[in-house]
């Protein structure tokens, strides 16, 4: 005879195992501005058909619409380098994560500082799986290079000048360094050389995801 404990237990069991099966793989993309983040995010896309989602592209995306009641807010951090308050960051991943219909993400650019982590881990620790952390190391002048060289070419970015470049830098180093190395301590991240070319990246990238 089933008992009411045994019918409790075995509904709990089954709902748990559903929502685990339902979690999202994710993989983290790091790396200073310029370093090719979103480039190779786009070619992992096309071979291995993840969902790409650059936290900067959210944002800009969220800045631009009319009557965003965080338009401001965000324009004023991007220009400055400062870090977007994670409620916001998080909603814009979460909800483009909901609303697609596969599983497997690249959040690139993301997560930034500490307020970013710990924020991204209480609302989504429990709903994702953490593959791996995907880093890209380039030294600070190739990155200043390529990000001048991308505005001069109509990036259209108010953050691919000089001056904001200074400020992105100074919070990659100051704040999203730690997050990296605090990955790199649970063995979590991956790193490349990101100053060789597209392709020769993309080599290494792969063997990742095959
Ligand atoms: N940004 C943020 N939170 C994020 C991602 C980006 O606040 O999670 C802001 C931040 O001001 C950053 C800017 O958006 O400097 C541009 O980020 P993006 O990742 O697009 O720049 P990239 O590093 O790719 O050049
Ligand atoms: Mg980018």
């Amino acid at each position: 005879m089933l008992n009411r404990f045994m019918v409790v237990s075995w509904v709990s069991r089954t709902v748990h195992s559903l929502v685990m099966a339902a979690k999202y793989n994710v993989v983290f993309v790091l790396g200073g501005p310029g370093a090719g983040k979103g480039t190779q995010c786009a070619k992992i896309v096309e071979k291995f058909g993840y969902v790409h989602l650059s936290a900067g592209d959210l944002l800009r995306e969220e800045r631009a619409k009319s009557g965003s009641e965080y338009g401001e807010l965000i324009d004023g951090h991007i220009k400055n380098g400062t870090i977007v308050p994670v409620e916001i960051t998080c909603r814009l991943l979460e909800r483009a994560m909901k609303n697609s219909e596969k599983n497997d993400f690249l959040i690139d650019g993301f997560p930034r500082n500490k307020n970013n982590y710990e924020g991204w881990n209480k609302e989504m620790g429990d709903k994702t799986d953490l593959k791996f952390v995907l880093f890209f190391t380039c030294p600070l002048e190739v990155c200043t290079q390529r990000c001048l060289d991308r505005g001069a070419a109509g990036s259209g970015r108010t953050d691919d000048n000089i001056e904001s470049l200074k400020k992105r830098f100074d919070t990659y180093m100051n704040a999203t360094m730690p997050i990296i190395e605090h990955y790199e301590s649970k063995g979590l991240v991956r790193t490349i050389d990101a100053t060789r070319d597209v392709d020769e990246i993309f080599d290494e990238v792969s063997k990742l995801f095959a």
